[in-house]
């Protein structure tokens, strides 16, 4: 559709019958099914998941697939062509245990750990993998690959578990043995993402409100810009946000911030010393937007009416929460000031992506400048895709 001089870029296509063939040269055999779980990206809502708020992800439809077939012993075999160029690593499901050291077949035998936990009944199974998900951008490779992990071990083995029970596996298996300290909002976007539409998360009331969000029939587009930027201090960036933002809750003694009324904020605010009082500001406003958004949308209202709001949400990251670094920041502004109804970085920050809500007409020159932004200030360059809100994961064969 899009050529390849294009800044807007298709993703790559997965080969399912490659993966199938990939499988049998692997392990001999053919595998019983084929699986498919998708990335994700948050519209508007960051760090609001660990104090109890609203967040607001659809979830890509670029997938991690997974080729698999049930084993009558404990052992995984697990290859991903992602990685070590597609060499299968074998890990004994006896072994695994927080602590442990699997790397990145960590999302995938921490499903199994996470299962046994629970208590349903695990045997060992073989596994290949191919994904479109980039990872380590911020549009969850790992949720993908822990849930379609998740989803295929319960159809193979019969769980009968429900969606969110896949999730909570899925984010088990990435908070205890891959160590990643991840809230729920990735694993359940992931897995309950629908096309054409977004998931309003009550992080604390574990809900979903699947929310109409076409935004095709307005003749617009949401862009993800990734900057590809990481910093490198971002884990303990996350743990000084998160400590930061319990200790406002407490000393506003409320359980969590998501209980601070918005109507009297400015006064309440007060109570704190200015870090505190900003990175409270960030979390509950940001929260109260994710509702708004989320209400717009539902009400059938112009999705442009959102922009500012993601404008909004962008600046209160920037300056209150303190989670942007300048080559985000330059790709919002390019976003905007070339026509964007409205941009912010997403994801929990320091690098990552920036999406924007773009003109269908507009997407290209909008992509364009913000290569062009990163140029001029020598920031890395950025890469574009339109993000197409898809549905959660799914048996393919
Ligand atoms: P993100 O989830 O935003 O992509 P993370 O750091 O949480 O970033 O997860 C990326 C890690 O997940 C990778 O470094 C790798 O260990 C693992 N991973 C994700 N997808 C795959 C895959 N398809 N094959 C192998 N490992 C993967
Ligand atoms: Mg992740």
């Amino acid at each position: 559709m899009k050529g390849d001089m294009s800044a807007v870029r298709t993703p790559a296509e997965i080969d399912i019958d490659g993966l199938v063939a990939r499988f049998a040269q692997l392990y001999d055999g053919a595998p019983a099914g084929v699986w498919a779980a998708p990335g994700r990206v948050n519209i508007i809502g960051e760090h609001t998941d660990y104090n109890g708020g609203f967040v607001l992800p659809i979830a890509l439809a670029q997938h991690t697939i997974a080729a698999v077939q049930p084993r009558d012993d404990g052992v995984v075999r697990v290859a991903s062509a992602s990685i070590d160029g597609g060499a299968p690593v074998e890990v004994e499901l006896s072994r695994v245990a927080p602590g442990g050291e699997f790397g990145w077949a960590s999302y995938v035998v921490g499903v199994g750990w996470a299962a046994r936990q629970r208590g349903l009944p695990v045997t060992g199974i073989d596994i290949a993998l191919d994904s479109n998900v980039p990872l380590g951008a911020g549009l969850s490779s790992s949720a993908a690959l822990s849930c379609v992990t998740a989803r295929a071990w319960s159809d193979l083995l019969g769980w009968g578990i429900d969606d969110e029970t896949v999730a909570d596996l899925g984010r088990d298996a990435e908070n205890h043995i891959a160590g990643a300290p991840t809230g729920l909002m990735d694993q359940l976007a992931s897995v309950c993402g629908r096309a054409a539409h977004a998931m309003q998360i009550d992080t604390r009331a574990v809900t979903i409100d699947q929310i109409p969000f076409d935004l095709g029939k307005f003749g617009l587009s949401l862009l993800v810009i990734d900057s590809h930027t990481e910093h490198s201090h971002a884990g303990g960036e996350y743990a000084e946000r998160r400590q930061s933002t319990q200790e406002a809750a407490l000393r506003l003694g409320v359980s969590e911030l998501r209980d601070v009324p918005l109507e009297s904020l400015a006064t309440t605010l007060d109570k704190l010393p200015d870090l505190l009082r900003r990175r409270a500001r960030h979390v509950i406003t940001d929260s109260a937007r994710v509702e708004q958004v989320a209400a717009m949308l539902a009400a059938g209202d112009d999705p442009r009416r959102i922009g500012r709001l993601l404008n909004d949400s962008h600046a209160s990251m920037r300056d209150d929460f303190e989670i942007t670094v300048p080559s985000v920041d330059s790709i919002q502004a390019a976003a905007v000031k070339a026509g964007a109804h409205g941009a912010r970085m997403t994801g929990g920050g320091f690098g990552g992506c920036v999406i924007a809500l773009v003109e269908d007409t507009a997407a290209e020159s909008v992509a364009q400048a913000c290569v062009d932004a990163a140029a001029r200030g020598g920031f890395p360059t950025p890469t574009a895709f339109e993000a197409v809100p898809s549905a959660g994961a799914a048996r393919l064969r």
